[in-house]
């Protein structure tokens, strides 16, 4: 089978332990688990709302559809996004209607700041950072300068489960959350996101959303009587989009050893960083700010002949991957072509080394021995 990219690992008695409750009580929907698991959420991460979904896509579409009506944002304005990033995060701007507004990376793979600055026009409305790999970037930058021109922000933290920040996750200063739950993410379910909105009002109308846009809550709350509890009124064209009981079980459980799997990561991280740190010339390594302690999502590297060397290290049974190509390479976004040459770089050189809870210490050894002996010529 050899080494793959990703191998989630789960607590499979535990994680069926916390199933079968749902299954006896025969209640495997919304509600039950899935009020838990966000309360629990909360209480790890500290920010005030989260509605648990049933994935990150959905959560970033509903995030710009909310932040547009009631902010009143007009079609065709923007919003300055990473071309570097799974096509989730810009498909959330052009299905609201929006302008996906690409700015160049930096050395950390996010975002970066000076480049935003210089995108910024009189249609911007918001930026969305996304941490990539778990890596912070200069968020703490992006933030300021939100502030400072009055734009809202959107964190894709897809890859961020469990990142901190000088001890702190980071995500409060941000107007919405997105995580992913999704079965290769730091918390692994099958498919599930959460998504976390600074304003209760907000929270509130992600839920009726993400239910058809059904408003049961606010029903039950005004006739507090048990004999009309099936009716309800209707107040948007939502979507099925909440997560169900089994799969909050699921996080639940791995959301327990979250920080544990994390430490684990950045020890294997460690280890490739150990091991190839002397050849920077040929083997470039990604910056990770020293504050942040990174969900180590991915090990990423950046080489020559890119496209080679995956077929070389496939023969020796090691099988990396790619995050991300520059999006704007892609036809719908080919508008912006051109208009970030780091990233564009960083596309055709990156390369994503297994990162996950099997690799031992020898695996990584190996690992980091073929790249070197393919990229260097000798170990
Ligand atoms: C995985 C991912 C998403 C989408 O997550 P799903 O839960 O699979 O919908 C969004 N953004 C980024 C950066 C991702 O890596």
């Amino acid at each position: 089978m050899g080494i793959q990219l990703f191998t989630p690992r789960y607590e499979v008695e535990e994680c069926l332990e916390e199933i079968r409750e749902c299954l006896e009580k025969g209640w495997t929907g919304l509600g039950f688990k899935t009020v838990e698991f966000e309360e629990q959420w909360k209480k790890y991460t500290g920010f005030p709302f989260a509605h648990f979904l049933n994935s990150a896509t959905i959560g970033l579409n509903l995030a710009v559809e909310i932040l547009k009506e009631e902010y009143q944002w007009q079609d065709g304005d923007e919003i300055i996004t990473t071309p570097l990033t799974f096509i989730s995060t810009n498909h959330a701007i052009a299905r609201a209607g929006m302008k996906a507004a690409f700015a160049d990376i930096d050395d950390t793979l996010c975002l970066n700041p000076d480049s935003v600055r210089e995108r910024i026009t009189e249609k911007t409305r918001a930026v969305i950072f996304v941490g990539i790999g778990g890596n912070i970037g200069r968020y703490a930058e992006i933030v300021k300068l939100c502030k400072e021109k009055g734009l809202k922000l959107i964190l894709d933290a897809a890859h961020m489960a469990g990142t901190r920040v000088n001890g702190e996750i980071p995500g409060r200063e941000a107007d919405v959350v997105v995580y992913s739950f999704q079965a290769v993410k730091n918390l692994p379910t099958a498919d599930s996101g959460m998504i976390c909105f600074k304003n209760g009002k907000f929270d509130e109308i992600v839920r009726k959303k993400a239910w058809l846009g059904i408003n049961k809550d606010t029903y039950t709350r005004s006739t507090n009587s048990g004999n009309y509890k099936w009716k309800y009124d209707v107040e948007y064209v939502g979507e099925k989009a909440h997560g169900n009981s089994v799969i909050a079980s699921i996080g639940i459980v791995q959301l327990r050893y979250l920080d544990r799997d994390n430490a684990y990561r950045r020890q294997i991280a460690s280890w490739y960083r150990e091991r190839l740190a002397k050849y920077a010339d040929k083997i470039g390594l990604v910056r990770i700010p020293s504050e942040c302690s990174s969900s180590t999502h991915l090990f990423q590297i950046l080489v020559e002949n890119r496209d080679e060397v995956i077929l070389q290290l496939n023969a020796a049974g090691i099988y990396p991957g790619v995050h991300y190509a520059d999006n704007t390479q892609y036809r719908m976004y080919d508008y912006a072509q051109g208009t970030c040459p780091h990233a564009e770089y960083v596309s055709d050189h990156v390369l994503s080394l297994p990162m996950h809870l099997y690799l031992t210490f020898e695996d990584v050894q190996f690992i980091a021995d073929e790249v070197i002996k393919i990229v260097v010529g000798s170990v």
